[in-house]
């Protein structure tokens, strides 16, 4: 398999290459560029972002590449939410990508933070190859999703880099600040990606690319104060949910965890679980992920809509549910 391109940008002093167990994934997919473990502390202070020189403020063209990026917050939330629809957008054309802005440390009560998160990401990495998606390493640690500098310095980077046309995320408002504050970052971190001024880490220009951002359903579907979320659309995964599941039993620290503390396969059934009622909630599908679309300011024109397109044949409305007048996308 040859190389990819980028592989040239590798800053090897940054890499621990040790830690990538290159026997279990599908190298080609992992864009080591994006490597930065050596950012990542365990249990200790952050380490502040240097202000470093930037490149002149100039923006790059728009790339060809038809992308879609998936942005949440711990090794496994892109399986439970955006997964199906990922994978729809990919036999549509796009190349996906997968990133965890949190490494999962917190994620075992037995095993110590770094070792947990080691694990962790050998688990998330199998995870994206599963599918075929671009895996971006993760830049913090559980329960430090700060809407901070650090953060959208380093989550803008990466959004320049990967100039998507669609970023797949979190609710606004979710059950856990880890996941709202993901969001946060990932709708900064877009309207960011075309402002040459606004310095990245590590540097990268700018991009003009338009991006459309699109909410998933908050966990449980309700908001922290108890009160339902309907998606604006649902996408029926109904083709997706065992590849869905197999990709979750990559995570299998945490489906050992929970199955010994819930019952075996409790980790695996929670996903159908949580896709039928998606679905039941679309009054259409078996299975379904629902997501609302960002409003278009700064991010697109306001008749952008590219999720709807690419996947309109297995989409419907929330108002064509209802009776209403149908879907107000093309
Ligand atoms: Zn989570």
């Amino acid at each position: 398999m040859p190389l990819p391109r980028r592989l040239n940008a590798v800053r090897l002093g940054a890499v621990r290459l040790g830690a990538v167990r290159l026997g279990a994934v599908r190298l080609g997919a992992v864009r080591l560029g994006a490597v930065r473990l050596g950012a990542v502390k365990y249990g200790g202070p952050r380490e502040p972002t240097p202000v470093r020189p930037q490149q002149p403020p100039t923006s790059t063209p728009r790339m060809t590449t038809r992308t879609a990026f998936a942005i949440a917050a711990h090794p496994d939330d892109i399986e439970f939410m955006m997964a199906g629809t990922l994978l729809h957008l990919k036999s549509a054309g796009f190349e996906i990508h997968y990133m965890n802005l949190a490494n999962g440390c917190c994620g075992s009560t037995e095993r110590d933070a770094a070792t947990t998160a080691m694990i962790r990401r050998g688990e998330a990495i199998r995870a994206a190859a599963s599918i075929g998606a671009v895996f971006h390493e993760s830049i913090c640690n559980d329960l430090e999703i700060f809407y901070d500098l650090a953060n959208l310095r380093r989550l803008t980077s990466i959004v320049r880099e990967v100039a998507p046309e669609i970023v797949l995320t979190h609710s606004p408002v979710d059950y856990m600040e880890d996941h709202t504050n993901a969001c946060r970052l990932a709708v900064t971190a877009a309207f960011a990606r075309g402002m040459p001024n606004f310095q990245v880490d590590p540097p990268r220009n700018a991009v003009r690319q338009a991006v459309t951002v699109y909410h998933a359903q908050p966990y449980s579907n309700h908001d922290p104060l108890r009160r339902l979320v309907e998606p604006d659309f649902f996408v029926d995964v109904g083709d997706m949910v065992e590849t869905k599941v197999a990709m979750l039993a990559c995570h299998a620290s945490q489906k050992q965890w929970l199955d010994e503390s819930q019952g075996i396969d409790a980790y695996l059934q929670a996903l159908r679980d949580s896709d039928a009622e998606v679905g039941r909630m679309s009054g259409a599908f078996r299975y379904a992920e629902g997501w609302r679309r960002h409003l278009h300011l700064g991010f697109c024109s306001a008749a952008a809509a590219p999720l709807e397109t690419a996947l309109s044949d297995r989409i419907v409305a929330r108002r064509a549910r209802d009776g209403g007048e149908g879907p107000s996308f093309p």
